[in-house]
């Protein structure tokens, strides 16, 4: 069968428990799937048994490329980590940036499905279409950053690495995978890789992804680059001058992702939530800013703890702490010195190896306020999602969010992405905070062209929410199948059209071009659907039925709503584009 363009055409499939390796063709599922979490959906609902638990050798580990990785300038390199994840008990999902994937490319395959279980801790060799399990016994309770460059050191610079620290080889429920370039995945997938007794995969490749019309691609390379210049830095209370700009393999033109260089030499990446997660508790210890809170985050790389699930866990520990509910006897952690590098430093190492507390908290928050009991769920049911993770981007600012934080087995951020981007730009516009272009008529404009109708973009009635979020859902979901990164795409706004309107139809025309398919903008949203549809019969088929799951947290109803991720006012365009607050009170709610 000839490798359709875009493609390695082969899926590299691994056995742990016999060590038998074989390939399965891409072109199987190309078609209807595409790639990405298209792909690894599609293996989990024919290869996973429902009854399978997260850790058993049935559970597949399915790490998935899409046909745009590998190919420079569209930043179309990310890759997916899927499987049946100890979080839920059910499937969940997670991307990556960096190159890992763009070399899974290059060594000659599309992805990898991992399924059964050593009997003793392995990585994985894949050098150019060469494939070898190799015993890492010496790397046993290693962090995910040690074992990245050691095997490295040991192989070839020109390898890149992907790792679990302790906390996927302890099966911490939270735990991460660890790329090149800090790239992380988390909601526990670390953990069903340490569960297979998989310390690693190391891959390099020479070969290089054909595209089916390179002209069209010159083209549309050319277009994105000019529709989506470099974002400004991510703000930052650390000296701007130890910050350099760090750009994803094919990436278009960058966004904040960055590497910071500490003053004991120490770097790594830069970016989001992970960048900042302590580093208000670190300011209000030390009384000033410090690099404690990027030390934090390279611990939990290290470690391979998940940034969003152990901030919820700090504030849940802290409230319990000032209420008496838990000691630093009983515990053995710090916890009147939280915020400091000691605090974070002993939590990681004691939830990564199971010690004493560690143990509690090692299956999550929300397991966690179940073992220590006393009501102790009271003090974050405000403050998480039902995964674990803090709900940023809330139901009840953004309305459309709530619907996709509803269905869906964890935080959905490229999602919630394609509302609150511009939803923020528009806030931060009007409030006179950043002078930018995300007008109420820009915003509407975008709500009609992207969401089906301009009251999409009215976020002081629930009318048109059920539609725009359907629209994303389908958009969103095709995004994960080429895996075009959610920092470049969709590229909704532009500061360079006449309207400041972006593009829906340019993924099409990248998986088009790229592949040879004729699938157009509809065609492509239909992939999308499907996807999601397939994501649904595996959580249904997984126990996740009804409005049990399909739900918003209880404090959506309950709890005064006081701000949100860079809209402190809760201030969000209403009918025709009039700044409309959404802030509720406990006072509003109790009248
Ligand atoms: S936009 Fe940022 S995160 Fe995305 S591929 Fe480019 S550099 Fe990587």
């Amino acid at each position: 069968m000839p490798t359709r363009k875009g493609y390695a055409g082969k899926i590299l499939r691994v056995n742990l428990s016999t060590g038998d390796i074989t390939n399965i063709p891409t072109e199987t599922y190309a078609e209807r799937f595409i790639g990405g979490r298209g792909i690894a959906a599609k293996i989990h609902w024919d290869e996973v048994p429902k009854e399978a638990g997260p850790f058993d050798p049935e559970n597949r580990l399915v790490i998935m490329t899409g046909p745009v990785a590998g190919v420079p300038g569209l930043a179309g390199s990310r890759w997916q980590v899927s499987g049946k994840s100890p979080v839920f008990n059910q499937f969940s999902y997670c991307n990556l940036g960096g190159s890992w994937g763009a070399q899974l490319k290059f060594a000659g395959f599309d992805g990898i499905v991992i399924h059964g279980k050593s009997d003793k801790l392995l990585y994985l060799m894949i050098d150019n279409g060469k494939v070898e399990l190799k015993d890492a016994s010496s790397l046993k309770g290693k962090g995910a950053i040690f074992t990245r460059e050691k095997l490295k050191e040991e192989l070839d610079e020109s390898f890149r690495v992907v790792a679990i620290g302790p906390a996927g080889e302890n099966m911490v429920s939270f735990s991460t995978l660890l790329a090149d370039a800090d790239s992380s995945g988390g909601n526990g997938l670390g953990s069903v890789m340490g569960s297979k007794n998989l310390k690693a995969i190391a891959v390099r490749g020479k070969g290089k992804v054909e595209v089916a019309d390179k002209e069209k691609v010159r083209e549309l390379r050319k277009k994105v680059r000019e529709l989506k210049p470099p974002p400004g830095a991510w703000p930052t209370l650390l000296p701007e001058e130890n910050l350099k700009k760090s750009i994803c393999f094919g990436c278009i033109n960058g966004c904040m992702r960055a590497d910071y260089t500490a003053a004991n030499g120490q770097s790594g990446k830069y970016i989001c939530q992970s960048a900042v997660f302590y580093e208000i508790r670190a300011q209000r210890y030390y009384g000033e800013a410090s690099e404690v809170s990027f030390k934090a985050n390279k611990l939990c790389d290290d470690y391979g703890v998940d940034t969003r699930s152990i901030e919820t866990m700090i504030m849940w520990l802290s409230r319990c702490h000032k209420t008496g509910v838990i000691s630093e006897e009983e515990t053995g952690l710090p916890l009147s010195k939280l915020g400091s590098l000691e605090f974070i430093e002993t939590l990681l190492e004691k939830i990564s190896f199971r010690d004493g507390f560690g143990d509690v908290l090692a299956d999550g928050t929300i397991k966690a306020t179940q073992r220590v009991g006393q009501n102790s769920e009271q003090y974050i049911t405000d403050y998480m999602a039902k995964s674990g993770e803090n709900p940023v981007y809330g139901a009840r600012l953004y309305l459309t969010t709530g619907l996709l934080y509803a269905v869906e087995p964890r935080l959905p951020i490229q999602q919630l992405h394609e509302i609150s981007s511009q939803a923020l730009m528009w806030a931060a516009q009007e409030t006179g905070l950043r002078d930018n272009y995300m007008t109420s008529k820009v915003f509407r404009a975008i709500a009609k062209k992207f969401w089906g109708d301009e009251i999409c973009a009215d976020f002081s009635t629930y009318e048109g929410k059920a539609m725009s979020a359907a629209r994303v859902q389908d958009r969103q979901y095709a995004k994960e199948t080429l895996i075009v990164c959610d920092f470049s795409w969709p590229i909704i706004h532009s500061p360079v059209t006449e309207d400041h309107v972006g593009d829906p139809s340019l993924e099409s025309q990248v998986l088009e071009a790229v592949t040879g398919m004729d699938i157009g903008e509809q065609g492509l949203y239909k992939v999308g659907e499907r996807v999601l549809n397939l994501q649904r019969a595996i959580l249904a088929r997984e126990g996740h039925v009804g409005r049990e799951y399909d739900t918003i947290e209880e404090f959506n109803f309950t709890v005064g709503l006081r701000g949100d991720y860079g809209n402190p006012n809760c201030l969000v365009p209403g009918k025709d584009g009039e700044p409309f607050p959404r802030m509720w009170t406990e006072m509003s709610l109790k009248r």
